[in-house]
């Protein structure tokens, strides 16, 4: 049995668990959340968030790509939501690789060269004062006065805030 499979499995005692409900589409916190696939960041846990409170988009390194302003543009002008909390974190595999290497790497194994970014990162702190600057400088978006940057340290768990004039 692969791995999905066992999931399916998980999901039937999951949903036998619960009650029948339909909870608003709108996120009841009005909040988007962009941030790292990374496996260690268990996002809801981590910031107490329930079902139904907060768009949460996902990533290789959390990083804002034309395609999370579409995610954040449907997020505020269709769905309510008005705050953005942007969360990189330490350890991060975008650390780990250089773009030209990782581009280099792709097309000597495929011959193709990504159209893509890369968008791989050295220095958490910057790149996520990168990120608070992409989406308050996107017109697309209607809500940019609440956009917050954070760093999660995947061994404490905690959250630290990284200013945007810092
Ligand atoms: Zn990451």
């Amino acid at each position: 049995m692969g791995v999905i499979d066992e999931l399916l499995a998980n999901n039937e005692s999951f949903a036998d668990s619960l009650p029948s409900a339909h909870l608003p589409l709108q996120p009841s916190r009005r909040l988007a959340i962009v941030t790292c696939m990374d496996s260690r960041l268990d996002v809801f846990a981590a910031l107490g968030l329930g079902d139904g409170e907060a768009h949460v988009l996902r990533n290789a390194g959390g990083v804002i790509t034309d395609d999370v302003i579409r995610s954040l543009a449907v997020s505020q002008r269709r769905l309510g939501t008005r705050e953005v909390m942007l969360i990189h974190h330490t350890d991060c595999g975008m650390q780990k690789i250089s773009d030209d290497g990782f581009r280099a790497e792709l097309q000597a194994e495929t011959g193709v060269a990504p159209a893509f970014a890369i968008e791989s990162f050295t220095d958490a702190d910057a790149d996520i004062r990168q990120s608070v600057l992409r989406v308050r400088r996107s017109s697309f978006l209607p809500h940019r006065d609440q956009v917050r940057g954070f760093v999660y340290d995947v061994d404490t768990h905690r959250l630290r805030e990284v200013g945007a004039g810092a």
